[in-house]
C-alpha cells in the first residue's frame, strides 16, 4: 500500500461505507498511471468485488478502480483455480448439456478423449465455470492443473521474457497434467503468445496431458491467430454452450435459493425479463436484489405492486381504497382488509413491515394477525379458496 491516491481513494471509502473498507484492508492495492489495482485471490472474488463496487461506488470513480486477480500465496499444484466453481454447483440444461458432459468427461479421463477440449459461446455462459470445474476435479486426484486466461497467459511470458526467464515460463507450463485456457479469443495479433502457446501445446499434447481452451466464438473465427493454432483447437472436440429459456428459469430459481431470497414468481418473472441470456447478469440481479431489495427492478415512478394489489382487492369488494387503508370496523371492510394483506405477503416479496407501512399500520402485528386468520379461512372454506384463487389471478395479470 502507499501512495497519494491510494489514501485519498481509502479515507473516501472510510466515510462512505466502512463494511467495504475492512473488505479492502484485506487486499493488495496498487497505483498505476493513476488508476488504482485492487489485487484478489482467484476469478470468483474478483466478480464477487465488482459488484460490491458496482453498487457502492459512483461512476466517476468506479472507472479509476480495477480490480485484478494475482498471484499471492499460490500453490503451484492447482495455479489459478478457485474452489468456488464446481461440477455440482453448476446446473445443467438442455443448452449446456453437451457442454458440461464432455467436460465431466474431460475431467474423468484427461488427455484421452477430447483433446483438446474447446469450448466456445457467448459471454456469462458459464464457460469459466466449466474449465475451472475441470480443474478442481483435476486437483482433488492429485493432478497439476493450471488455469490462465489468455490474457494472463500473455502477460507472464511478456513478462519472463522481458527479465530472462522465459525457459523457467516454458517449463512451468510444460509440467502441468491439465492447461486450461480462458479467452482465448485475446490471443489475437499476440504472435509470440501463440508461438509460445503453440509450443507448450505439441509438448503437452504429444505426452497425452490435457489442454482446454475457451472462447467467445468458434475457432475459424478467432481473428489474428495463426492457422497452425486454430487447426490445433479444431483438432479435438469443439462444443458450443448456449441458454435457453427453460434453463434459464431453473438457474434463476435455484439462485435465489442459495441466497435465501423467497422466490416469487414476480421476481423471478422481472429477473427473467430485465436480464438477457447470460447466467452472469441473473447473478448480478439477484445480488442487487439481495443488497437493495426486489424493488429494484421495478421501472421507477410506476405504482408499486402493494398499491396494485389493494386497488384489485378494494374494487373487486366495492370499496374504496380509503376505506381499505382507514380504520373502519365493518365485516366487509375489514375481510378486505385481511385478504389485500394477506395478497401482498403471498404475491410480493415485501416484508411484514413494508405491508405495514403500506396499509398505514404502525407496526405489523396487525398484519401477522390478518394473514394467519385468511390463511385459516382459506383452508377451511372452499368460497374464500375460490375468491382468493380468483383474486390472485387477476393481480398476476397486473405485474
Ligand atoms: P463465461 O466464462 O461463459 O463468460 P462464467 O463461467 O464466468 O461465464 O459464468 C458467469 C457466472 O455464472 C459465474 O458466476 C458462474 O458460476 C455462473 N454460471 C454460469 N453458468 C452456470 C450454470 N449452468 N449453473 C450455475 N452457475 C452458472
Ligand atoms: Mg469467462
Amino acid at each position: 500500500m502507499g501512495g497519494a491516491r491510494i489514501n485519498t481513494f481509502l479515507s473516501y471509502i472510510k466515510t462512505k461505507d466502512r463494511s467495504l473498507l475492512k473488505i479492502l484492508r484485506h487486499l493488495k492495492i496498487t497505483e498505476k498511471n493513476g488508476r488504482i489495482y485492487l489485487t484478489v485471490p482467484d476469478p470468483s472474488k474478483k466478480e464477487e468485488l465488482e459488484s460490491i463496487l458496482r453498487v457502492k461506488l459512483g461512476d466517476r470513480l468506479r472507472e479509476n478502480v480495477v480490480v485484478v486477480t494475482g498471484e499471492s500465496g499460490e500453490d503451484l499444484r492447482r495455479s489459478g483455480i478457485s474452489p468456488r466453481f464446481t461440477f455440482e454447483n453448476f446446473i445443467v440444461g438442455e443448452g449446456n448439456r453437451l457442454a458440461y458432459e464432455v467436460a465431466r468427461s474431460v475431467a474423468e479421463n484427461p488427455g484421452s478423449l477430447y483433446n483438446p477440449f474447446f469450448l466456445y459461446g457467448k459471454v456469462g455462459l458459464g464457460k469459466t465455470h466449466l474449465l475451472q470445474a475441470i480443474g478442481n476435479f483435476c486437483v482433488a486426484k492429485g493432478l497439476r492443473v493450471a488455469y490462465r486466461s489468455a490474457g494472463e497467459f500473455s502477460e507472464e511470458m511478456v513478462e519472463s521474457l522481458r527479465e530472462g526467464r522465459i525457459t523457467e515460463f516454458r517449463n512451468r507450463y510444460r509440467g502441468v497434467d491439465v492447461l486450461l485456457i480462458d479467452d482465448v479469443q485475446f490471443l489475437s495479433g499476440k504472435d509470440r503468445t501463440q508461438m509460445e502457446l503453440f509450443n507448450i501445446f505439441n509438448h503437452l499434447y504429444m505426452r497425452e496431458k490435457q489442454i482446454v481452451l475457451a472462447s467467445d466464438r468458434h475457432p475459424r473465427d478467432l481473428r489474428d491467430v495463426s492457422d497452425r493454432l486454430v487447426s490445433r483447437f479444431e483438432g479435438g472436440v469443439v462444443v458450443e454452450i448456449t441458454l435457453d429459456e427453460v434453463t434459464k428459469l431453473e438457474i434463476i430459481k435455484r439462485k435465489l435459493q442459495e441466497l435465501r431470497i423467497a422466490v416469487h414468481d414476480r421476481i423471478v418473472r422481472s429477473i427473467m425479463e430485465t436480464t438477457g441470456p447470460s447466467v452472469r447478469e441473473i447473478e448480478g440481479a439477484i445480488r442487487t436484489i439481495k443488497i437493495r431489495g426486489p424493488e429494484v427492478l421495478r421501472p421507477r415512478g410506476s405504482k408499486t405492486d402493494l398499491e396494485r394489489i389493494q386497488e384489485v382487492v378494494a374494487s373487486y369488494f366495492g370499496i374504496t381504497k380509503e376505506e381499505l387503508l382507514g380504520n373502519g370496523r365493518s365485516i366487509r371492510v375489514s375481510r378486505s382488509r385481511r385478504i389485500a394483506m394477506y395478497l401482498c405477503r403471498r404475491l410480493t416479496g415485501a416484508s411484514l413491515i413494508e405491508i405495514a407501512r403500506a396499509f398505514q399500520r404502525k407496526d405489523h402485528s396487525t398484519v401477522i394477525h390478518s394473514i394467519r386468520r385468511v390463511e385459516e379461512e382459506r383452508k377451511k372454506d372452499r368460497k374464500t379458496d375460490y375468491i382468493l384463487t380468483f383474486l390472485e389471478k387477476q393481480i398476476r395479470g397486473k405485474f
